[in-house]
């Protein structure tokens, strides 16, 4: 298939890499034009814009950041919508708010694109082994077309409902691993704090019900203090402003989530918002009278 990526940052990179490693043919567009060139090596093509990607595309994927990141590259000024590529399918990967998910969905179906959201769980990790969880919000005919390129990408493919429904799960995705990594902080500072080497607390507890992928794979890397991203803070203090956001038009009361919320903008306001999310535990450490 021909497939247009736009977006080759932490995770865009390696899931543009597995769409090439898929026998894709790939075409490619970044803001900063070095961001291109491992592509390029690989063999992908580089356009101009994504207008230009677009024109020679069957299926074009963003991995940007945030919602209006989302709509500049696919709405605005030599976006793909100005392609003029009517049966088009569209596809974001990036992390954002439902509401504007539905709301690019339906300006790019003006244009007779169709457009699916499609965010991801799993990491770097994941996007480099191609495991990645795809959490799909869109029709089926559209979700059809892409599956050959997310079956490149991904492990754990779901069709969780129309427009919006992807970035619904992530944001409940974006709880848990949210609060789950704050938990994790809190643990093993606890252990530290009491004077028990928490390497050992970490072993013990990884074999009862406090198990958790974050308690393996995060666990570990607070203990190496391996705080190099990842996933940046700031991206996960955006993630818990949107489940916050999203909580405040429903009318839902999510106090964990609030307090969650609320230690990620203390990341960001202590200068930790380039660091890995799992540097919340700096924070604690900080906030515990500890050197952080
Ligand atoms: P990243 O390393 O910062 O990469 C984002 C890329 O998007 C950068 O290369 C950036 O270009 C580009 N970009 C941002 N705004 C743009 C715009 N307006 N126009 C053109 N390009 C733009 O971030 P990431 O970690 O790959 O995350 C990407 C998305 O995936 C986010 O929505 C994040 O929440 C989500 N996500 C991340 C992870 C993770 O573990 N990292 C996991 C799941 C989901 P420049 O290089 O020019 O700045």
């Amino acid at each position: 298939m021909r497939i247009g990526f736009i977006g080759l940052g932490i995770m865009g990179r390696p899931m543009a890499l597995n769409l090439l490693r898929g026998g894709h043919q790939l075409t490619v567009w970044a803001r900063r034009a070095e961001s291109m060139q491992p592509l390029l090596d690989a063999g992908a093509s580089g356009a101009a814009s994504p207008a230009a990607l677009a024109a020679q595309a069957d299926l074009v994927i963003s991995m940007v950041a945030d919602a209006p990141d989302v709509e500049q590259v696919m709405l605005g000024e030599n976006g793909v919508a100005g392609s003029g590529r009517t049966g088009l399918v569209a596809v974001d990967m990036s992390t954002i708010r439902p509401a504007a998910a539905r709301a690019i969905a339906s300006r790019l179906l003006a244009s007779g694109i169709d457009f699916l959201d499609a965010p991801v769980s799993g990491g770097e990790v994941g996007a480099v082994a191609g495991t990645l969880s795809i959490m799909v919000g869109g029709s089926s005919a559209a979700f059809d077309t892409a599956q050959p390129a997310f079956a490149c990408m991904g492990g754990n493919i779901v069709h969780v409902g129309d427009s919006g429904a992807g970035q619904v799960a992530k944001a409940a995705n974006q709880i848990v691993t949210g609060v789950g990594v704050l938990t994790v902080a809190e643990a093993l500072n606890f252990a530290a704090r009491s004077g028990v080497d928490p390497a050992r607390v970490r072993e013990a507890l990884l074999g009862g019900f406090a198990y958790s992928k974050i308690l393996e794979n995060h666990g570990q890397r607070m203990l190496d203090r391996n705080f190099k991203p990842g996933f940046k803070s700031w991206m996960h203090q955006k993630d818990m402003n949107i489940v916050m956001q999203s909580a405040h038009e429903l009318g839902l009361c999510l106090p964990v989530s609030a307090a969650t919320a609320q230690m990620f903008n203390a990341m960001v306001g202590s200068g930790l918002g380039e660091e890995d999310s799992i540097a919340i535990l700096k924070l604690l450490e900080r906030l515990s009278g500890g050197e952080g």
